[in-house]
């Protein structure tokens, strides 16, 4: 294959190593050597069962970092792809794969757009570094949070960092993510007392109690967002209770709902919410809370506008800047005051069979990528 391939040849490299979360299946080993050729100093962070690496060239400030993530979602039935998912394809323009989209295909283009760079830059202004991890699409504890408290601890901070998750909508670089909203999750169970129907005044129905919180929950207006953000949701997303049986009065009912908040809230203020909810009607209940990322937001500014620039100049197309979308990894960069945004190639296929990439994109990617460093560190 030639130059113009390079990509393409890479990202098949890795969708071949089939690292279903929280493997790495040999994709870390793979980008490392081709980061060490480049000059880049590697270090392999293993946390548990999760492998992690970073990589880094220069020493000196700003540094900028490419983050992202090797491990894949299961594929889910095989009979469902039309060609087997770690045994990439090329058909009518597209290469076939999981993770061909999330999110090996960017993999690719960030390691073939560095290697351009510091062969034609090879002394460039502040550093340049790699933070890969096997564990994004699982429970996201030993991976990209983990080597943040590393990092932290020795003192190395980031300036600047893409994400090369898959933020576009329908063209390669339409959209820019430059902030994620916090995610906030509860399940709540209400205790009653299981009874005849005929005889309720010897059971307590734990339904008529919740329901009416529930509304009231429903209906609050949490915040009305604001310019980067759209207004916090609430979302009852499971409701179980009763016997199957019509004349039963359930014991008890659970409930799941989960919060999509925007940095005009925080995680307290809405625990603190809910409980006082929950104590006017007074229920007999138990509370728990999972809280999976703080929201972050980075404001228009030296990153956001280089690589709304570098789209531009590469594709012809102005992305727009959006937080929608589930929670990243960047909701671990953030905190530490770097700028943190995702740009990556189209979302349409993420997560389901047949997942696929635009082949063109692929090296428009890898372009782009490499005239962001351009815009930053020459
Ligand atoms: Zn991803």
């Amino acid at each position: 294959m030639g130059d113009t391939d390079a990509t393409l040849e890479l990202a098949c490299e890795l969708i071949r190593r089939s690292s279903v979360t929280p493997e790495d299946a040999g994709c870390q080993a793979l980008m490392a050597e081709r980061l060490r050729k480049a000059g880049f100093e590697i270090e392999f962070l293993a946390f548990g069962e999760v492998s992690n690496l970073w990589a880094r060239r220069g020493s000196s400030a700003p540094l900028f970092v490419f983050a992202g993530h090797t491990d894949v979602v299961p594929p889910g039935p095989l009979e469902d792809w039309q060609s087997p998912p770690f045994e990439p394809e090329i058909r009518d323009g597209y290469l076939y794969g999981r993770g061909a989209a999330d999110m090996k295909g960017s993999l690719a283009a960030m390691v073939t757009a560095v290697e351009a760079f510091v062969s034609q830059h090879p002394d460039h202004a502040g550093s340049i570094a790699f933070l890969i991890t096997s564990d994004e699409e699982g429970p996201a504890v030993h991976g990209t949070r983990q080597v943040m408290e590393t990092l932290t601890e020795r003192g190395e901070k980031i300036d600047l960092c893409v994400v090369g998750e898959p933020s576009s909508a329908e063209h390669l670089g339409d959209t820019i993510k430059n902030g994620r909203r916090g995610s906030l999750g509860a399940l709540l169970r209400v205790h009653g007392r299981q009874g005849h129907v005929a005889y309720p005044h010897l059971a307590d129905n734990p339904l008529h109690r919740l329901t009416p919180a529930l509304a009231e929950l429903c209906a609050i207006q949490w915040d009305e967002g604001d310019e980067h953000f759209p207004p916090t949701s609430f979302q009852i997303t499971n409701l179980h209770s009763g016997t199957g049986a019509d004349n039963v009065i359930p014991g008890h009912a659970e409930v799941m709902f989960n919060l999509r908040y925007s940095p005009a809230l925080n995680a307290d203020l809405i625990r603190e919410k809910v409980t006082a909810v929950l104590e006017s009607h007074q229920l007999q209940y138990e509370l728990q809370w999972r809280h999976s990322g703080e929201p972050f937001i980075t404001p228009p500014g030296k990153l956001v506008d280089a690589m709304q620039s570098a789209v531009q100049e590469c594709t012809g197309v102005t992305p727009c800047l959006s937080t929608a979308g589930g929670t990243s990894d960047g909701r671990f960069i953030a905190p530490t005051g770097a700028e943190v945004a995702e740009l990556g190639p189209v979302n349409a296929t993420i997560h389901k069979v047949n997942e696929s990439v635009r082949v063109d994109d692929l090296e428009a990617l890898s372009r782009v990528y490499r005239n962001i460093l351009k815009h930053l560190l020459v």
